[in-house]
């Protein structure tokens, strides 16, 4: 019988592999078995841990010792020192990102990751994801069988809507709420889609949790169905996410062999069948009705709303869509209660936010932490710091549909209700920080070329104002701008947002509205004295 004494964890998300974890992996498994030491360790592939700076990494239990980024050749060394000799290899370990100051109450479990409150991110990391025992052992499925067997639907909406727990996706509609539109439709057919198709740029939460943790949404989205009434759901998940896929079909095909999802779940007659549908790459297909009408087999352009999906979905079928980070607050909810949730981030936006840390900062990555955190907090915490020692000057919140949010407003909550009010968007959850050499023109025009490709053309303002805007934004950024291209830059804005059929064309004026309200001055130097300040547009390769 095997007596272990250590665990080591190897991360395998997406970029891990990238970077060489199946090599150190398959090194790790030589070296334990060269040292005779393949009855005390046992070894296994575990999900994203939110160190894309080290990884891939390898995680030592019960010590929680972090080494990254490891190389294949490092590992013969590794299990010398700290499997055989015990001695942690001081020099493979990450750099440490620990947690001070005003979130010091966010206490890091002892003898884990230094970590921030995890919610939706609980497992990931820690288990192996293509293991449903694995989920299991680590309270899988235990919120499954409380609803099915111990609640009603109307008593899941009331603790989700007792909980706070609002829609992740960028918009914040209340969870619960949502759920009961849909129960309250009547139709004999309904359905459920977890909306994995996250095309933000720079977004990539949702991709970490599937490929950590797939099972959570598996469990979330049989909650969601037995709730609402549906017997069938799809997981639309981006197409080049092929990992995720992978791992998402195979926790399906288990999960269905251990009788959590097909006929008579938990011995109810609750039936649900689950399929995966990938994207085919169109930014667009994120947005919900663009993406039934891409799973119902047609080009993926939006429909004009109402009706909603709550009630004319899927194939004019009641449809419930939430995304992948909003479905996995859902079991933690049903397990540890509203009042547990509430215990995290503000009173009108409880709970966690996912945010992928990009940009010029010394440590970027995937953090979860409590709704209400400071972009300051994030630059000093958990990014270490600015990249160089470069002063701060704008982080771009939520992909390219988010804000432009200056620093002067670093100190406002990220919370749904407090960024509202200081007139930016929180967005989805990709916090772009740029430094003192951003030019704000510069970033416009790159976000504006984004969104004339992927505009889908349905609509004219959307359709011809994109492409307009970014004509206009390469005459300023080349130095043929004039002053009234501002007032034209404006009232596209406007028109981009009062007149566009769906989210893309909303909200894709932003980047100008917001470059326009905080650093006009700036702008107006590219057009006034044809010179960019930071020396990034083509005109100039000066400072002034
Ligand atoms: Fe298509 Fe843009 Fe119109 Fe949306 S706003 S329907 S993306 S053209």
């Amino acid at each position: 019988m095997k007596a272990i004494r250590s665990m080591v964890l190897v991360s395998s998300d997406a970029q891990s592999i990238a970077n060489g974890a199946n090599d150190v992996y398959q090194a790790l498994q030589h070296e334990i078995t060269s040292f005779g030491l393949e009855n005390e360790i046992s070894l296994t592939m575990v999900g994203d841990v939110g160190r894309h700076d080290a990884s891939p990494l390898v995680i030592v239990y019960p010590e929680a010792t972090i080494y990254g980024p490891v190389k294949k050749e490092d590992v013969h060394y590794l299990v010398e020192e700290h499997l055989y000799k015990g001695r942690i290899a001081a020099s493979m370990q990450a750099p440490v990102r620990e947690l001070t100051g005003k979130i010091a109450w966010l206490s890091a479990r002892k003898g884990t990751l230094p970590a921030e409150q995890r919610i939706v991110l609980e497992r990931a990391g820690i288990i192996d994801p293509d293991s449903i025992d694995d989920y299991i052992i680590h309270d899988g499925y235990q919120a499954l069988a409380k609803a099915l067997t111990e609640f009603t639907p109307d008593q899941i909406f009331d603790k989700l809507e007792a909980s706070g727990l609002r829609g992740r996706g960028g918009a914040g509609f209340p969870t619960g709420t949502k759920w009961r539109f849909v129960n309250k439709t009547k139709n004999n057919k309904k359905y459920v889609i977890c909306n994995a198709d996250e095309s933000e740029p720079g977004t990539f939460k949702d991709r970490l949790i599937l490929e950590g943790d797939p099972h959570s949404i598996i469990e979330a989205m049989a909650i969601a169905a037995y709730s609402v009434g549906a017997d069938e759901g799809f997981f639309y998940i981006r197409g080049e996410y092929v990992l995720a896929q992978e791992r998402v079909r195979k926790a399906i095909e288990q999960a269905k062999e251990m009788g959590f999802l097909g006929k008579n779940i938990f011995g109810t007659n609750f039936n649900l069948e689950l399929h995966v549908h990938a994207g085919a790459g169109a930014y667009i297909c994120g947005e919900e009705t663009a993406l039934i009408e891409s799973i119902e087999g047609k080009r993926g352009e939006p429909r004009p709303r109402p009706p909603y999906p709550t009630t004319n979905g899927l194939w004019g079928k009641p449809t419930l869509v939430n995304n992948v980070e909003t479905l996995a607050n859902v079991a933690p909810i049903l397990r540890n209660g509203a009042d547990w949730y509430r215990s995290f981030g503000p009173k009108n936006s409880p709970g966690t936010k996912v945010y992928t840390i990009l940009g010029n900062l010394n440590m970027t990555g995937l953090i979860e932490v409590p709704m209400g955190i400071t972009l300051r907090e994030v630059i000093a915490i958990y990014g270490k710091g600015m990249k160089n020692g470069k002063t701060f000057k704008l982080a771009q919140t939520g992909g390219s549909s988010g804000s432009i949010v200056p620093a002067t407003l670093q100190d406002t909550p990220m919370d749904f209700d407090s960024f509202s009010k200081a007139g930016v968007a929180l967005g989805s959850g990709a916090l772009l920080i740029c430094d003192e050499d951003t030019c704000v023109v510069d970033l416009a025009k790159t976000l504006l070329n984004f969104f004339r490709k992927e505009s889908c053309g349905k609509c004219n303002p959307c359709r011809i104002g994109n492409q307009r805007a970014f004509e206009i934004l390469t005459n300023i950024s080349e130095g043929t701008g004039t002053m009234s291209d501002l007032t034209d830059l404006m009232n596209l804005s406007d028109n981009l947002y009062q007149l566009s059929n769906c989210g893309l064309g909303q909200t894709s004026g932003a980047p100008i509205r917001d470059i326009l309200n905080h650093y006009r001055a700036e702008v107006e130097a590219h057009i006034r004295l044809k010179v960019c300040p930071t020396g990034i547009c083509p005109m100039s390769g000066k400072k002034i």
